[in-house]
């Protein structure tokens, strides 16, 4: 098992460990971008956009057959029939984020989501309308917090409360998060965290900020956008009421793929929680009686609006029938490994070159390291696309590199960092 050996600072060993990698082969099932060379590049943005399912294409192709074949007939009588077409990824979401089926549904994209699990989830009073986020949250999700917070009557700079880290420090302590919640929950209404931030790379304790949230009175939900297909999550037991994730990041569904909900059990019947309504949240018996009362159907799926875009959910099928097959257990104990592996060579450089700032406990981050670069590091991400190696780079100095495990190897990691190695010296 690659589990067992150390770890080494060279080319034979990164071979090694990727001939005992039990998922080596999923790497197989998906199509890299070119590098300059013609041969396959190190792909290290798959926390941006995962790369293409080799079937992608095929499962698109059969809607689309069956469009040009059946028209309005596809609906019952395609071999996926698109009436039901979106069930086919519930049962796998539902493993990938730790729920029950009927927590999750497959809809929308991942700040629409936000704003209607808002809608239901954020409901401010006088004495209570605070939303606790973390400082530095993707910019999305800011201007969704201060838009509710404004539709609701109140000034952002007052309603929307950041957790900062510690003067000289770059993340958040866990006991920070949790200080916080017992000084102010007593007026937040709604705690909405990243179950990974997307710049720092630190993966918060849901468990732990849930528990303490709820018992000072405060509706917890998470962004999964960069934890969805990279940790293992537990939603279902950690218990918030509610996350929202997209699905072309880790989760390889595509440009623009369709996004993810997760709705606690425990809402799953309730009446009294306001929604923004439309027809396919409607009782599925009875939706085709075109009636004029909405009846929900129980648990997430009756947050749905519209009738979905079948063909985005054909590509995000072959992604998440690879991460069936792989399992989220195995593929994050390979990724714990692999992004290991990638700290370890980065330890090597001289610090005063490049430094990790994403937390170095493993349970408090996931794929990603974030990359502090001395020099420039825009111009490093060009020299490290000319050597094939695709990362992204954040203003004014911070690279990140994810090796996704589902198609990134040992190989890569040690390409990645003797790349960099060699414009560190020179
Ligand atoms: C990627 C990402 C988004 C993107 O939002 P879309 O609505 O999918 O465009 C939002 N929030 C976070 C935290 C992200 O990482």
């Amino acid at each position: 098992m690659t589990t067992t050996l150390p770890y080494e600072d060279s080319e034979d060993f990164a071979r090694r460990a990727d001939a005992e990698d039990p998922l080596r082969t999923f790497r197989d099932a998906f199509l890299f971008p070119q590098a300059p060379d013609g041969k396959p590049v190190v792909y290290l943005a798959g926390n941006s956009l995962g790369l293409q399912p080799r079937n992608a294409a095929r499962y698109v192709q059969e809607e689309l057959e069956d469009w040009a074949k059946l028209g309005v007939e596809g609906h019952h009588q395609g071999r996926h029939p698109w009436l039901h077409y979106h069930e086919l990824v519930t049962e796998q979401a539902a493993r990938l984020v730790g729920a029950k089926p009927q927590e999750v549904v497959v809809m929308n994209t991942l700040t629409v989501n936000l704003h209607l699990m808002m809608v239901s989830f954020y409901r401010p009073t006088r004495g209570r309308f605070k939303i606790l986020v973390e400082g530095g949250a993707f910019p999305s999700d800011q201007y969704a917090v201060a838009s509710q917070a404004r539709f609701h009557g109140y000034d952002p700079r007052e309603a929307v409360l950041e957790l900062k880290p510690r003067p000289g420090e770059e993340t958040l302590r866990t006991e920070d998060i949790l200080a916080t919640l017992d000084q102010h929950g007593h007026e937040v209404a709604l705690v909405l965290l990243g179950s990974v931030n997307y710049l720092t790379g630190q993966a918060f304790d849901l468990a732990a900020i849930t528990r303490t949230a709820h018992s000072k009175g405060c509706l917890v939900g998470f962004d999964l956008a960069h934890g969805a297909g990279n940790l293992k999550l537990s939603l279902h037991d950690d218990g918030p009421d509610f996350a929202v994730w997209c699905s072309y990041k880790y989760l390889n569904g595509g440009p623009g793929s369709l996004g993810g909900v997760f709705v606690h059990e425990r809402h799953s019947r309730s009446r009294d929680i306001p929604r923004f309504e439309g027809w396919w949240g409607h009782d599925k018996t009875t939706r085709f009686q075109m009636g004029p009362d909405f009846d929900p159907i129980p648990g997430a799926e009756g947050w749905q609006l519209s009738n979905p875009p079948i063909l985005q959910l054909a590509a995000l099928r072959a992604s998440f029938e690879l991460f069936d097959k792989a399992g989220m257990e195995a593929l994050r104990a390979k990724s714990e490994r692999l992004t290991g592996y990638l700290e370890f060579l980065l330890d090597k450089l001289p610090p005063a070159f490049v430094r990790i700032t994403t937390p170095r406990d493993p349970k408090q981050r996931g794929a990603q390291l974030s990359l502090r670069f001395k020099g420039e590091a825009q111009g490093m991400l060009k020299r490290l696309s000319d050597a094939g190696i695709v990362c992204d780079f954040r203003k004014p100095d911070i690279i990140r590199a994810a090796p996704a495990p589902l198609y990134c190897n040992f190989t890569d990691v040690y390409r990645f960092v003797k790349t960099l190695e060699g414009h560190a010296r020179g």
